[in-house]
């Protein structure tokens, strides 16, 4: 078993330095306009932070939940910081942690952070992130990634990038994907990535019942051809919009609507059950020798360990409950994570603000608060959702409450 220190205080400590760092370098403007961006504000996924370097896309697939939340479908855009200003943003994010124990960072998720009027913009980024920040990164993409950019990426010594490639069809992307590159020329990204050290994976979201389902044994083993190494399998949520858009181009959605697990409603994004066939994709790609990762965050963690032989359990806590977790080469749950109990309960006071008689008791995986006053620390931690993914990204434990 490795064993791993972590701890909290020295992430915090780091970032205050990075601060003043870049405080010394930026001007007034640069730094009231990065405090006041939406970067430096908002909450954390479970297992981290999406950075926008491009907003908007203009390849209109159908199955894009772009437009459902505002982004325009058909021009794209560069956002509006610098490098510095985006590193700044980040560590006035109060959930945020600077270094390769911190947050990750994926780029995208509101537009394709390669699109051509973009992509300078998200190599300012990763630049940026590699000078100041070193967290892991991950970004996933339909763009050609010439060799040059590959070598462009692998530059970045200091940190891992994660790359992940979508391809979800070769039959029926012209009718899915219109506007995107082609699939031929997403292979060849895969290959460049490959030849520059870069460990990519193919990204297999999303899968669609009764539309794609039938192809995935074939777009695994041409990935896995081109030098893929894993696979990140993702489900589908659909809109009633996106939905629309399905039966307008005339595809099937039967399937699609038997699974819906909720009422579609406006633009509210309701999942299909997919879990029957993303466990069957787990099977065949480790048939033909890819990792299948069920969690883009898991694809992060073993990229990391991949480039440095560094094993850290991941963000996203998938080993902790199993659910999402295909027991890849990381091997999370043997990993010893050592951690100063005072310190965590110094952080859960200041954040929570647990009661003197509330006991913490920390394993493996755990860090369990046993409180008299459950349904009120409950909610409080609820509400304050951001400081939880904080510990629990810092101590790479889940924090539970239990009634005493
Ligand atoms: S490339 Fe990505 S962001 Fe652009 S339309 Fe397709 S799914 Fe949406
Ligand atoms: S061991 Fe499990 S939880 Fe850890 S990175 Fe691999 S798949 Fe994810």
């Amino acid at each position: 078993m490795s064993k791993l220190r972590l701890s909290l205080k020295e992430l915090l400590y780091k970032k205050i330095l990075l601060k003043k760092q870049l405080e010394e370098k930026m001007s007034k403007e640069s730094i009231l306009k990065a405090k006041n961006d939406y970067h430096a504000k908002k909450r954390p996924r479970p297992c981290g932070f999406t950075v926008h370097s491009v907003i908007g896309c203009s390849f209109r697939c159908i199955y894009c939940y772009i437009p459902d939340m505002g982004f325009s479908f058909s021009s794209a855009k560069p956002y509006g910081l610098t490098g510095e200003e985006i590193v700044y943003a980040l560590l006035e994010n109060p959930y945020f942690l600077p270094g390769r124990h911190g947050s990750y960072i994926a780029i995208g998720s509101v537009g394709e952070p390669f699109h051509p009027v973009g992509v300078n913009k998200t190599m300012e980024y990763v630049s940026a992130f590699s000078r100041y920040l070193g967290n892991p990164l991950q970004f996933s993409t339909k763009m050609y990634i010439s060799n040059e950019l590959a070598k462009r990426l692998a530059s970045f010594r200091n940190i891992s990038i994660s790359s992940l490639i979508t391809i979800i069809t070769t039959e029926k992307s012209h009718i899915l994907e219109p506007n995107a590159p082609s699939v031929a020329s997403r292979l060849e990204s895969i290959r460049n990535l490959k030849k520059n050290n870069l460990h990519p994976v193919l990204f297999l979201r999303p899968i669609i019942p009764g539309v794609n389902d039938d192809e995935i044994s074939t777009i695994l083993k041409d990935a896995r051809r081109y030098g893929a190494e894993g696979v990140v399998i993702g489900g589908f949520r659909v809109t009633r919009e996106i939905l629309e858009r399905f039966e307008n181009s005339g595809l099937e959605t039967s399937e699609i609507r038997k699974r819906l697990k909720g009422k579609l409603a406006g633009n509210k994004q309701i999942s299909i059950y997919t879990r029957d066939l993303k466990e069957e994709v787990v099977y065949e790609a480790k048939r033909n020798g890819l990792v299948p990762f069920l969690s883009a965050c898991c694809a992060n963690t073993y990229i990391l360990f991949k480039k440095f032989g560094y094993r850290i359990p991941c963000a996203g806590l998938d080993f902790a409950e199993g659910y999402f977790c295909t027991n890849c080469p990381v091997q999370c749950k043997n990993i010893e994570v050592v951690v100063d109990v005072e310190e965590i309960k110094h952080y859960l006071k200041k954040f929570f603000n647990i009661e003197e008689h509330d006991s913490v008791i920390l394993d493996s995986f755990k860090i369990t608060i046993k409180t008299k006053m459950y349904k009120k620390l409950r909610n409080r931690v609820q509400k304050r959702i951001g400081y939880r993914i904080l510990i629990e990204t810092a101590y790479r434990k889940k924090l539970v409450i239990e009634n005493e």
